[in-house]
């Protein structure tokens, strides 16, 4: 029986991964008393991600590559994942009954494939005598000499330390802005977009795989590559997802169009011109579909009104030109992002502000910050749940 004076009495705002996976591991130590705060289930948010298998990592070792994938809060990292990087994470995943396993692009996924069967699993190691979850709405964090005071909507609690865990959604920019934190203005990343060549959207449904994309961004010229898909009202997949958080501070407009280039197949120009040779007595749609999809090509020949059933010898120079740049170099400009699709949030809690080997305030003693309310995200491919598992494991170091 632990006397009620050497308890450390925590509470963590916000349940989800960052501050649900806190929870676990405070827990096992029965000298702290654990208050979680959420109007959600525990690790709820988890459901939704990796489309429902859960993302959780990414197996690179090289701490240098790793935080390559983290367009804000790269420096941040490398200092967190030396303590604790992926490998770690899976380890500590293992010894709470949750074996992973590494799909062939190097996404780690739970043995199960299931998000709802990871959030079960967590939440069995939550509900110990030294844990509770009050499930109401934080409105008000302040503190005295003495302790934290955090108010909800229906009361008032009192706390040793305090930890923010509210995620890029959460009010808990707010909390930490009153406390006195720098919060990096929040914006939406992983976002589907919206291109000004709207007869694109006719594909809806077709992907393609391993696309190379560039833009520039001033004089900067970034590449990225990975899939890609139309859907009716936007372009998405992984490779987007990146564009998107590469650009997430840029202000896009139909004025002020983001212009990315892509490769849509792996064919060079002279390659392309070699097949029209070879097939010149084909018609150009047969000739084209041999190497990308049908659709796709029409798009281009009717926005460019050529005549898709003349032979392929009977194309001008310049017609020519236009269909092989369309396949080696098409021209999309970003107009905009779509509304609510994000998948993370760019920006939070300034990291000048937080100590990267506690996790804890630089402002206040006993506050702390972990996971996505930092201003911390990554791009898809598991680096944003290892920012909450890393930060988590970090900041449960100094209730050991
Ligand atoms: C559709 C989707 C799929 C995703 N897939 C992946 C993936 O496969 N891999 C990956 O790495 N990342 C993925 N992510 C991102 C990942 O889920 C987040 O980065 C991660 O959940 C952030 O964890 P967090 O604990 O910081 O915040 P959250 O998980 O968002 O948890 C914050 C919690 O705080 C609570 N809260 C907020 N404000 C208050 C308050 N005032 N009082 C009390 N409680 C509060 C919320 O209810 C919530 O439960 C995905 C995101 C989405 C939306």
């Amino acid at each position: 029986m632990v006397q009620e004076s050497t308890y450390k009495n925590i509470a963590v705002i916000g349940c989800g991964a960052a501050g649900g996976f806190l929870s676990v591991l405070l827990c096992k130590n029965p000298y702290n008393k654990v208050t979680a705060f959420d109007i959600k289930e525990p690790f709820s948010t988890l459901l939704p991600t990796g489309g429902g298998r859960c993302n959780l990592s990414y197996d690179e070792d090289d701490l240098k590559e790793f935080v390559k994938n983290y367009p804000r809060g790269e420096k941040f990292l490398m200092s967190v994942f030396s303590k604790m990087d992926q490998r770690k994470t899976r380890k500590l995943f293992y010894d709470l009954g949750i074996k992973t396993y590494v799909q062939s692009d190097k996404r780690v996924f739970p043995d199960s494939d299931s998000s709802a069967k990871i959030m079960s699993d967590l939440k069995k190691h939550l509900y110990t005598d030294n844990f509770k979850h009050i499930k109401e709405k934080v409105i008000n964090l302040s503190n005295n000499v003495k302790e934290f005071v955090i108010q909800t909507e229906k009361g008032s609690y009192k706390f040793d330390y305090v930890v923010i865990a509210t995620g890029g959604r959460g009010n808990g920019f707010l909390l930490a802005r009153n406390l006195g934190h720098k919060i990096i203005d929040p914006k939406p990343s992983l976002t589907a977009l919206d291109i000004e060549e709207k007869d694109f959207y006719k594909l809806s449904g077709m992907g393609f795989k391993n696309v190379d994309a560039s833009f520039k961004i001033g004089k900067k010229k970034y590449n990225c590559s990975g899939d890609i898909l139309f859907t009716h009202k936007s372009i998405s997949g992984p490779c987007i997802f990146k564009i998107s958080s590469l650009a997430a501070y840029e202000e896009i407009s139909l004025n002020n169009p983001l212009e990315i280039e892509m490769r849509m197949s792996s064919l060079t120009d002279e390659e392309i011109e070699n097949i029209i040779k070879e097939n010149s007595r084909k018609t150009v749609k047969n000739v084209f579909s041999s190497f990308v999809p049908e659709n796709f090509i029409m798009v281009e020949l009717e926005k460019n009104k050529i005549d898709s059933n003349k032979q392929a010898a009977q194309l001008k120079k310049n017609e020519k030109e236009i269909l092989i740049n369309s396949i080696t170099s098409l021209k999309l400009h970003v107009i905009g992002r779509i509304k609510d699709s994000e998948i993370v949030t760019a920006g939070g809690v300034d990291l000048d502000e937080v100590n990267s080997k506690t996790m804890e305030s630089k402002i206040l003693n006993g506050l702390y910050f972990i996971g996505e309310v930092l201003n911390i995200d990554g791009f898809t491919g598991g680096f944003n749940l290892q920012n909450c598992w890393s930060t988590a494991y970090i900041c449960s170091m100094n209730f050991n």
